[in-house]
């Protein structure tokens, strides 16, 4: 038997507890993983609570990402005792996920642990950071270098916002951190921002052009956000956008776009390419010290995960969560 989050819907309604399951819950694999540590993303949190549909089959064991030691595999790229990391592949929405003592993979979604992580630090960092890496890229990509003036971070309290604060202030960018929550404002400087914005000055409706005011950005907020982002991009700019915690909807033109050159990159973490998910990783692992990701990161056991992701819903969980298994 292993202890598991499962998420059921039936005619009793939409419901996640915590159990313990029989191994034959679990569906075909051809990698077997003691998982080590989970985490809890937004998307995570949007299953668990029921207040997003990405689960898209029941029951559903429900976490994207996972950290573990292999146990068993049929492929010829693990062995047993080998350290994998996964993040999304459709796993914890489609197929069972890492918030369970055990997971039966396809070896294809697993990449090895980099050597410089413990598998608590991978956790640490875990889908969001990982986002927050592939938005830098994206930046660098359309030649958004630390040069070219200030960047903004928005959702800067939260797991993408946190890394990719901390990434480019490594990097030697001059970040803007929006937020709701001014008393962060400490946690934010401590993370490299240069200065911190209420979010409400991005929130509400815009002009289709404004003053130009960013390099470039990193948006986890979508809606009005990321129109006003938009429109204060400076010419030639880029906006790497991942996410949606304002709203799905972009209430945009296309000014900032035919009339400045900006660039709407969007990101996705999961279904990227092995090659770039190893890229990421070994670069987030090479920037990022223990004391950054213990200062972004706090750990909580399987007990606590349906309460931390109402909390994380009602927008009082800052930076990340890691889940120990054993815990
Ligand atoms: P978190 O919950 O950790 O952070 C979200 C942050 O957004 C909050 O901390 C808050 O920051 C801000 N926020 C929340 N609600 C609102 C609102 N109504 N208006 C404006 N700001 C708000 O989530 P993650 O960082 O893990 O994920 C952020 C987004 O990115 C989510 O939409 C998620 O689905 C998406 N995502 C997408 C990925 C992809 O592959 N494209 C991968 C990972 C995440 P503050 O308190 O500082 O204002």
């Amino acid at each position: 038997m292993i202890k598991a989050i499962v998420i059921e819907k039936d005619e009793q309604g939409y419901r996640s507890s915590l159990q313990e399951i029989n191994e034959t819950f679990l569906p075909e694999g051809d990698t077997d993983v003691e998982v080590l540590y989970s985490t809890l993303n937004y998307k995570d949190a949007l299953a668990i609570t029921g207040k997003g549909p990405v689960v898209r089959q029941f029951p559903m064991i429900p976490g994207i990402d996972l950290v573990g030691k292999v146990t068993k595999s049929k492929s010829d790229k693990f062995s047993p005792d080998d350290l994998v990391l996964l993040n999304g592949f459709g796993v914890g929405e489609t197929h069972m996920g890492g918030l369970a003592e055990k997971a039966t993979l396809n070896s294809d979604w697993l990449i090895p642990l980099p050597k410089k992580l413990s598998p608590k630090q991978a956790m640490a960092i875990g889908t969001a950071g990982y986002t927050a890496m592939l938005c830098v890229m994206a930046l660098e990509k359309n030649g958004v270098t630390p040069d070219k003036g200030e960047i903004l971070v928005t959702g800067a309290n939260g797991g993408v916002g946190s890394f990719a604060i901390a990434l480019l202030a490594k990097l030697g960018y001059q970040v803007v951190a929006s937020t709701g929550r001014a008393d962060q404002s400490e946690y934010l400087h401590t993370l490299g921002a240069n200065e911190v914005l209420d979010r409400k000055t991005l929130s509400e409706p815009g002009r289709p052009l404004a003053k130009e005011r960013w390099a470039g950005a990193i948006d986890s907020i979508g809606s009005h956000t990321l129109a006003n982002i938009c429109a204060s991009i400076k010419y030639g700019g880029t906006v790497a956008a991942c996410g949606l915690a304002q709203g799905m909807d972009l209430p945009s033109t296309v000014m900032p776009f035919i009339l400045r050159g900006v660039t709407l990159a969007g990101v996705d973490s999961v279904m990227r390419p092995i090659e770039d998910r190893i890229e990421a990783w070994q670069r987030i692992a090479d920037l990022l010290s223990d004391a950054t990701l213990n200062e972004i990161s706090h750990t909580i056991s399987l007990d606590n995960v349906i309460e931390t992701a109402n909390k994380l819903m009602n927008g009082q969980i800052r930076g990340r969560v890691i889940v120990e298994l054993s815990k």
